[in-house]
């Protein structure tokens, strides 16, 4: 039975991290440039964000990750674009009509 295997999800998430960090590349949500050097819980933050959230269904895997600030990928919650494009097209006509006088 594997034993040595227990820290393995940290350590890769670790060698992902630095190996996007070495390229100090922008934003993939906003595009802008991400200040490495910001400390931690700082908005612009530099995080790791799931291309695919691994809470649908998304690989742990360097190639689903990308560079996001921390407010960017705040925003972007669990959802993935295709999905907040369309919760953006569904709040866009739905109208709740409240005003009843009786
Ligand atoms: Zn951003």
């Amino acid at each position: 039975m594997p034993g040595s295997t227990a820290h393995r999800n940290t350590t890769t998430r670790d060698r992902h991290r630095a190996a996007i960090r070495r390229g100090k590349p922008p934003c993939a949500l906003c595009g802008e440039d991400i200040d490495y050097t910001l400390p931690h819980l700082d908005p612009g933050q530099f995080v790791v964000d799931h291309i695919i959230p691994l809470a649908r269904g998304g690989s742990d895997e360097l190639d689903n990750k990308q560079p996001a600030h921390r407010e960017c990928n705040r925003l972007k919650s669990d959802k993935t674009d295709a999905e907040m494009a369309k919760a953006a097209q569904q709040a866009g006509p739905r109208v709740f009509v409240t005003d009843r006088t009786w």
